[in-house]
C-alpha cells in the first residue's frame, strides 16, 4: 500500500513536471513566432537517373535563444496542437519561397527546380489557407510551378474528405502535391487512385536497410508496380549508402533524398547543382 502510494506521487510529480515543460514550451513558441526565430535548411531531392540535384525539401530549425538550435521533432507537435503551426508554415514557405527565387535568378538552381515544403493537416483545413498561399506567391514572386506540398500519408487519412477538396484546390493553382511517408499510413490502393497528388516519398523505414532485408525491398518494388501507368514521381526518403541508390534506380525508383547525397543544410553550404560522385552512371 505505501509503496503504492509513493509511486503515485512520483507519477503526479513527473506529470506535473512535463506539463509544466510543454507550457514553457509553448510560450516561448509564441514568442518565437513573434521574433521570426525560425531558419530553414534544405536538403537536396537528386535524380536517380544522372545524379542531378533538381530539388530541394525545406525542413524547419528553431534557433532559440535559450535551447539552442531546436529540431522539428520537439516542437511541431507542439505548433500542431496549439494551431502556431499556422503561422510557423506561411513563415518557412515564405522564406523557402524568396531564397529559391534568388538562387533561379543566380544561377544556382535551374528553372524548374522544385521547391518541396512541409504542410500540416491543420493548415490545409484552415479556411483562408488557400488565400494566404496565393498571397506568398504572389509577393515572392515563386513559380507554382516550383512548388511542391507535402503532407503525411497519416494526416490525410485522419482526415479524409476535407484534405481531399483542400488538395484539389491547390493543384488547381498549379501547385503539386507530394504524399509524404507513405507506407505508414495505411492507406489503401482504391483509396490511393482517387486522391490528387504528384508525388510518392517512400518512408525512409523502408529504404533503411532496404539491401539486408528482402521484405523492405519487395515493399518498395510493390509500390513501383503500383503505380506504373499513374504519373506518379516516385521519391526514396533516407538513403545512407550507395548501395541504396542504385538499388532503388534499378527497381525503377526516380528520385531520391538521403545523407547519403546531402543532410539538411543551411542555404549558402548546399551543394551546387551535380552530385553524381556519390552516384556511378550507368
Ligand atoms: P519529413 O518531412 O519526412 O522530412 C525528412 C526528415 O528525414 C528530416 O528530418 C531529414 O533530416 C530526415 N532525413 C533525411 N535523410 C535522412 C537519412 O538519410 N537518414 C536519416 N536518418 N534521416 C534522414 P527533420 O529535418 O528532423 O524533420 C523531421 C520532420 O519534421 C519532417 O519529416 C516533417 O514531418 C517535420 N517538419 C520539418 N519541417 C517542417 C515544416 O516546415 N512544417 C511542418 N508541418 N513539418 C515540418
Ligand atoms: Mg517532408
Ligand atoms: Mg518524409
Ligand atoms: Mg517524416
Amino acid at each position: 500500500k505505501r509503496s503504492e502510494t509513493d509511486a503515485y506521487v512520483f507519477f503526479e510529480a513527473s506529470m506535473q513536471a512535463r506539463v509544466q515543460e510543454q507550457s514553457r514550451l509553448l510560450l516561448e513558441l509564441h514568442h518565437a513566432v513573434q521574433h521570426h526565430e525560425f531558419v530553414v535548411y534544405y536538403q537536396p531531392l537528386v535524380r536517380l537517373v544522372d545524379g542531378r540535384f533538381c530539388g530541394a525539401e525545406a525542413l524547419v530549425r528553431w534557433e532559440s535563444p535559450s535551447r539552442g538550435m531546436v529540431s522539428p521533432a520537439e516542437f511541431i507537435p507542439v505548433a500542431e496542437q496549439s494551431g502556431l503551426i499556422n503561422q510557423i508554415g506561411m513563415q518557412v514557405l515564405e522564406q523557402a519561397a524568396y531564397d529559391t527565387v534568388a538562387q533561379i535568378e543566380k544561377g544556382m538552381w535551374a528553372a524548374d527546380f522544385q521547391l518541396h515544403v512541409n504542410l500540416s493537416a491543420r493548415q490545409l483545413l484552415s479556411a483562408d489557407f488557400i488565400d494566404k498561399l496565393q498571397d506568398v506567391l504572389s509577393r515572392t514572386h515563386l513559380p507554382a510551378d516550383n512548388l511542391t506540398l507535402e503532407i503525411t500519408e497519416s494526416q490525410l487519412m485522419s482526415h479524409e474528405q476535407l484534405a481531399t477538396s483542400g488538395l484539389t484546390k491547390i493543384r488547381s493553382l498549379g501547385i503539386k502535391i507530394a504524399i509524404d511517408d507513405f507506407g505508414t499510413g495505411y492507406s489503401s490502393l482504391a483509396y490511393l487512385h482517387q486522391m490528387a497528388f504528384d508525388s510518392l516519398k517512400i518512408d525512409r523505414s523502408f529504404v533503411h536497410s532496404m539491401t539486408e532485408n528482402v521484405t523492405n525491398q519487395r515493399i518498395i518494388e510493390a509500390v513501383v508496380a503500383m503505380t506504373r501507368g499513374m504519373d506518379v514521381h516516385l521519391v526514396a526518403e533516407g538513403i545512407e549508402t550507395q548501395e541504396e541508390a542504385i538499388r532503388l534506380r534499378e527497381i525503377g525508383c526516380h528520385y531520391a533524398q538521403g545523407f547519403l547525397f546531402a543532410k539538411p543544410l543551411p542555404l549558402a553550404e548546399l551543394p551546387t547543382e551535380r552530385v553524381t560522385d556519390k552516384l556511378p552512371t550507368r
